[in-house]
């Protein structure tokens, strides 16, 4: 049988995403294991050496990597550039957007984290493009969807960032 795509509603409300690659949001990203062994072929390492190495906790189905410094492993902390970015995990593949029911909808939208820090909001198109559907499409099928961010707070960190994004523009300008 053919898989049916997931329609997903949009909820943007006006904000613009181009991601500047400033590494803010690497974390510990939780973990599949279809990425654990994407990670473990680009560094061409046994699956359980990337376990051992690079993972805090692994369940058999996902997990997370460790942290160093309160960051990512991979982060390079001088270029606060990806070591894996071509195989990054799926999570943060699809950021700074999260999957979250709104109104009994799939919707592709915010992560507040993002909406209260990201950089890259307010910058390029207010548009999605179509690899995060399918990123988001992954997502939902290995680690489910987000809890919905209220309207309300989803509005007053959409001006706080509005402000302090423009407030940095002009310092760097
Ligand atoms: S914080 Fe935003 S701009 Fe920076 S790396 Fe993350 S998604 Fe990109
Ligand atoms: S794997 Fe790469 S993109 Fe993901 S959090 Fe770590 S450094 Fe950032």
């Amino acid at each position: 049988m053919k898989n049916k795509k997931i329609k997903f509603d949009v909820y943007l409300n006006g904000i613009a995403h181009h991601c500047i690659k400033c590494g803010f949001c690497c974390d510990a990203p939780t973990v599949t294991k279809k990425d654990l062994a994407r990670i473990a072929g680009y560094l061409k390492i046994p699956f359980d050496e990337v376990l051992k190495r690079y993972v805090k906790f692994f369940n058999g189905h996902i997990g997370e990597l460790k942290e160093v410094g309160g960051k990512c492993i991979f982060l390079d902390k001088k270029t606060k550039k990806c070591k894996i970015y071509k195989v990054r995990p799926l999570i943060c593949r699809l950021r700074p957007y999260s999957v979250q029911l709104r109104n009994g909808k799939l919707t592709l939208t915010y992560d507040i984290w993002f909406l209260r820090h990201c950089r890259g909001l307010y910058l390029g198109e207010s548009k999605v493009d179509e690899e995060y559907f399918k990123y988001a499409e992954l997502l939902l099928k290995y680690l489910g969807f987000e809890e919905s961010v209220d309207e309300e707070e989803f509005k007053k960190a959409k001006e706080r960032l509005l402000e302090e994004s423009l407030k940095y523009r002009k310092k760097s300008d």
